[in-house]
């Protein structure tokens, strides 16, 4: 089955609007427990199922999740998917500094180009911004990277409305990727719309939640310190409780498609007309091949409306701070 298509920016970058995320992809300071084996195998699965967008970074086991990414790929025809990654983290001096410097940016593109073992990157996002580097001028490196063919579309992720305007001033910016879910909101009212406006497209991460939003989970849950679920607010009350109550309503939708509630939860981003790709992670290739079947799950507008109007306390709950501030 041939599935609906999206466009990245102003660019010919085209994906379904279902991608995959990989921190749990080699991404061993992230998560505990990971085999590499099981993440060669569910990104396999993605490109299998019909998922034509890869999302990884650097600092996702610090190059480890982009050289499973690149191995995974391998045996799939380069030009029928899209991949994207992001850098500027820079350790040299022993612990992690945001850098973008137009020269470390471009030494990152080419060293996440070899850990990936391909010649060009489709996305590549500056992963947060520095606070000394002009924006413009950290997007002007990716501009002539663009330029000489290694990267297609130019990225940001994690900076604010203010700073994606500075960095877009010359109009080079294609596509922005932040923390988005039914659970937080807080992007709906301004940073998504600017985009929208300006022919960027919006990738949202954590869209499941870390799973929470797959409505697999009751009163009582715990995990372990080493695990980044144990600092993350929507797992802590009394965020926790509303969002299972939230969660309850979306149950008889799910079921009147036969879908799964993850199924029923990236359907929604799918028809959300301000989100361009969903890009939920996994941890093993049967949980890719069960969100890939999202993209054959059509909400009528009544049904998207409940669920909105389910999480709709959302907007106003502030996230606090986020898990993926680096400080
Ligand atoms: P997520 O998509 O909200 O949640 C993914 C987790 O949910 C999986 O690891 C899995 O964890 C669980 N899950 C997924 N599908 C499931 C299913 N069908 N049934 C049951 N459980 C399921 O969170 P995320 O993976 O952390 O974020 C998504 C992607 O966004 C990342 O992979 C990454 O590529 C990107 N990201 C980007 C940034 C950034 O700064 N740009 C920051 C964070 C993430 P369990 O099996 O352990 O429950």
């Amino acid at each position: 089955m041939t599935h609906k298509q999206v466009t990245i920016g102003k660019t010919d970058v085209q994906a379904t609007p279902l991608g995959l995320g990989t921190n749990a992809v080699g991404g061993y300071n992230l998560f505990p427990n990971l085999k590499d084996e099981d993440g060669l195998n569910l990104v396999k699965a993605g490109l299998n199922n019909g998922i034509k967008l890869l999302d990884t970074a650097y600092v996702y086991g610090l190059g480890h999740s982009e050289e499973l990414v690149g191995q995974a790929m391998h045996d799939f025809d380069r030009h029928s998917f899209a991949l994207a990654t992001k850098g500027a983290q820079d350790f040299s001096s022993g612990e992690q500094v945001i850098n973008n410097d137009p020269k470390f940016l471009t030494a990152q593109v080419e060293a996440s180009l070899k850990r990936l073992n391909t010649d060009y990157l489709d996305i590549y996002y500056i992963h947060f911004p520095d606070k000394q580097t002009p924006k413009a001028e950290a997007v002007g490196a990716l501009q002539r990277l663009r330029e000489q063919g290694k990267i297609r579309a130019i990225g940001l992720s994690n900076f604010s409305l203010d700073q994606v305007k500075e960095a877009n001033a010359d109009g080079y910016v294609d596509v922005v990727e932040d923390e988005f879910s039914l659970l937080h909101r807080d992007h709906e009212a301004d940073l998504m719309p600017y985009l929208k406006d300006h022919q960027i497209s919006f990738v949202p991460y954590f869209p499941l939640a870390s799973g929470l939003l797959t409505g697999k989970y009751d009163q009582d849950v715990t995990f372990p310190a080493d695990d980044i679920r144990s600092q993350i607010s929507d797992f802590q009350e009394p965020r926790y409780s509303q969002a299972l109550k939230a969660i309850d309503a979306i149950r008889p939708i799910a079921d009147a498609h036969q879908a799964t509630v993850a199924q029923t939860v990236l359907a929604w981003y799918m028809q959300d007309p301000l989100v361009s790709v969903v890009i939920p992670g996994a941890k093993r290739a049967a949980q890719v091949e069960a969100n890939a079947q999202a993209l054959d799950v059509t909400l009528s507008d009544a049904e998207y409306q409940t669920i909105d109007t389910a999480f709709s306390g959302f907007k106003t709950i502030t996230s606090g701070k986020s898990l993926a501030d680096p400080d």
